[in-house]
């Protein structure tokens, strides 16, 4: 029997090897110079240039200039800004209040039509109809105003679509409109006089 070779030997790993520490630095002072620390006040004002400076504040401004800093102490662009801004605010609380009134007519409006109270659904599409003159809210209008007897208003509403341009699903009602109120004309001359007095039906020979 051949002896068998001896596995390698085992080596421990190396202990890490540990860095001769540094030793610390000498702790260094700060160097503060004499003069750094008493940095000298301006003696003159960093606004007009004024030499009496002001002793009611540490900015280096004259008397006159801190008051005029503490009245105005945001110069004139951020003002604008600021009245920009708030003019815009203004303006789209309006609109929003004015698009909130129409969709309250309007809706208000439509059910009333739906219950067939005319006075009150010709009211609200009259105030719909003062801003918004177009095809739809002019018939809607105008049939309100023919529900409830106002001919005039009516025939004011579809008048003034004359040369406008009608969407197809308007036509037919816009066309019901000027047929009645073509009918009831017809109807008045028939039974006034010209003068707008009643014409007596039967007037014997
Ligand atoms: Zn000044």
């Amino acid at each position: 029997m051949s002896e068998k070779p001896l596995p390698p030997p085992i080596i421990p790993p190396a202990a890490p090897r540990v860095r001769p520490q540094s030793p610390p630095a000498p702790y260094q002072m700060a160097v503060v110079s004499d003069d750094a620390s008493a940095k000298p006040r301006p003696t003159s004002c960093a606004q007009c240039g004024s030499a009496h400076l002001s002793t009611l504040t540490q900015l280096p401004v004259c008397e006159s200039c801190r008051l005029a800093l503490v009245r105005f102490p945001f110069p004139m662009w951020v003002k604008l800004a600021a009245a920009f801004v708030t003019l815009m605010v203004v303006v789209s609380l309006a609109v929003s209040q004015e698009r909130f009134t129409d969709a309250y007519d309007t809706v208000r409006a439509e059910k009333m039509v739906a219950l067939q109270r005319w006075e009150d659904a010709f009211q609200s599409y009259g105030r719909l109809f003062k801003t918004h003159q177009d095809a739809e809210t002019t018939v809607l209008y105008a049939e309100s105003a023919m529900g409830s007897h106002h001919y005039q208003e009516a025939a004011e509403a579809v008048s003034s679509l004359t040369g406008k341009y009608i969407p197809e699903y308007l036509h037919h009602r816009a066309t019901v409109v000027v047929d009645d109120l073509d009918r009831l004309a017809q109807e008045h001359e028939r039974r006034m006089t010209p003068d707008g007095k009643p014409k007596i039906p039967y007037r014997p020979e």
